[in-house]
């Protein structure tokens, strides 16, 4: 038997709308704006982990904000919807909308990965699921 990854996430409509739809969840929604543990963010599309702790930071905008993603974990593209330029982060695994990416970060960076919550799902360091 090929081995495959079983399908253990069971994502919601919003959740979808988001991955595969482009959408943004509602600023100030998300629980993982005040997440301050230790440890790591998946793509909820795929499970792929896509932002550590160490990169998040507090950038009041309402929604999780990163400095730096990790390694190869995401891909950019050019977002022209709506009239406006943007720069839209990807998951490089599984393709699915993460957020946007905007030059008004903290350092070392300078680059704000500004993250829907609902694309996420964050593990503690500490959590025994690691
Ligand atoms: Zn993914």
């Amino acid at each position: 038997m090929p081995s495959q990854k079983e399908e253990t996430t069971e994502l919601s409509d919003e959740q979808l709308r988001i991955l595969r739809d482009h959408g943004t969840e509602r600023a100030g929604t998300s629980p993982l704006n005040d997440e301050k543990r230790e440890g790591c963010y998946f793509c909820a599309g795929c499970g792929e982990a896509v932002f550590s702790s160490e990169a998040k930071y507090d950038s009041g905008s309402g929604w999780p904000s990163f400095f730096q993603a990790l390694e190869k974990a995401v891909d950019l593209s050019e977002d022209t919807r709506f009239g406006m330029y943007r720069v839209e982060v990807h998951c490089a695994c599984c393709r699915g909308h993460l957020g946007h990416l905007f030059p008004d970060g903290p350092r070392p960076t300078g680059q704000r990965y500004c993250i829907n919550g609902l694309a996420l799902n964050f593990v503690p360091s500490d959590s025994p699921e690691k």
